[in-house]
């Protein structure tokens, strides 16, 4: 199966005309609460496409905690290793959409980022019968270190998707298989500036001397470039109507997961991982965006 370990959030979305100033009090067009955080949004996007997925999180003792357990289960994603927190709340993303589109955003983690290396260590066995590990930065650094660490020790490809962007040490790195930053996270990394496929590359390069074995940088429209010890490949993305790119990085990395434990090359892999994130870009919000199995087989039949 596969095991993501990562964040839970509620993410609670007010529409109004313009932000609030300190001290103002306004009215607003509409509110919405919809499940996010990036860990059970690569969760779902895996569980979609018919993969066999266990998540590894916490969330707090509360309404919103309950809520995502329930919408984790409604898709079949296996939730007993998703621990209570006694003393924090489940992560939230607090979300102000303005009359021209503009998001400012507060998110406050939570139980998310209160899971320790000892936490992890104690599920060692879960993490030891996985095909793939999936990881993100939404949570504890030291605890993705163990985590990748346990995975390593025991032969388990880990893609860590380095998102949101955060100087990682070396350590970690080399227990990543797979890495999946995006332009703007691979230059944080890599301490380049990354506006070209050409950067991109450059960036890619330097983390693989950091002992990464594979480092697929997603390049939005442009698909995606995979760069190895076997060279450099551009996979190019498919033209779609951009709608809402929410959680396009997201549905990338739940496919490209899925993919690799049905023993596609890597490749082919990210080809397929490219029309998921364009499906997911192609309709509005993030888990409701995510495609199953078969719109993606007729995607790309056309
Ligand atoms: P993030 O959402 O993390 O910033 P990207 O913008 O690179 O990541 O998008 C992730 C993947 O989603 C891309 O590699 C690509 O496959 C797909 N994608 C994103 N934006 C588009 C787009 N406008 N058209 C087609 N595919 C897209």
């Amino acid at each position: 199966s596969i095991v993501v370990i990562g964040s839970l959030n509620m993410d609670m979305v007010v529409r109004a005309e313009r932000a609030p100033e300190a001290g103002e009090t306004l009215f607003g067009q509409g509110f919405a609460l919809s499940p996010g955080g990036k860990g059970a949004n690569q969760a779902v996007a895996a569980a979609r496409l018919g993969a066999d997925v266990t998540m590894i999180g916490r969330v707090g003792k509360d309404a919103f905690g309950n809520g995502l357990l329930e919408i984790m289960q409604q898709e079949q994603i296996h939730t007993e290793y998703i621990s209570r927190s006694e003393s924090q709340a489940t992560g939230v993303a607090s979300i102000v959409v303005d009359g021209a589109g503009e998001n400012r955003i507060i998110v406050v983690p939570g139980a998310n980022v209160e899971m320790t290396p000892e936490d992890i260590e104690a599920l060692e066995f879960v993490i030891a019968q996985a095909r793939i590990v999936v990881m993100q930065l939404e949570t504890d650094l030291a605890m993705c270190g163990a985590a990748a660490a346990i995975a390593s020790r025991h032969g388990i490809p880990v893609i860590l998707n380095p998102a949101p962007a955060r100087p990682l040490g070396d350590e970690l790195l080399r227990h990543v298989t797979y890495l999946t930053p995006n332009e703007t996270e691979a230059g944080i990394l890599a301490g380049i500036t990354v506006e070209s496929i050409d950067d991109a590359e450059r960036a890619a390069r330097i983390l693989l001397q950091k002992g990464v074995q594979h480092i697929i940088v997603t390049l939005g429209s442009k698909g995606a470039l995979i760069v190895n010890a076997a060279g450099s490949l551009h996979v190019p993305g498919f033209p779609v109507h951009a709608v809402d790119t929410v959680a396009a990085g997201d549905s990338f990395n739940g496919a490209l997961a899925w993919q690799l434990t049905r023993g596609k090359t890597l490749d082919e892999a990210v080809r397929f991982a490219n029309a998921v994130g364009a499906l997911a870009v192609g309709k509005a919000g993030a888990i409701s965006s995510l495609p199953r199995l078969d719109e993606v087989e007729q995607f790309l039949q056309q």
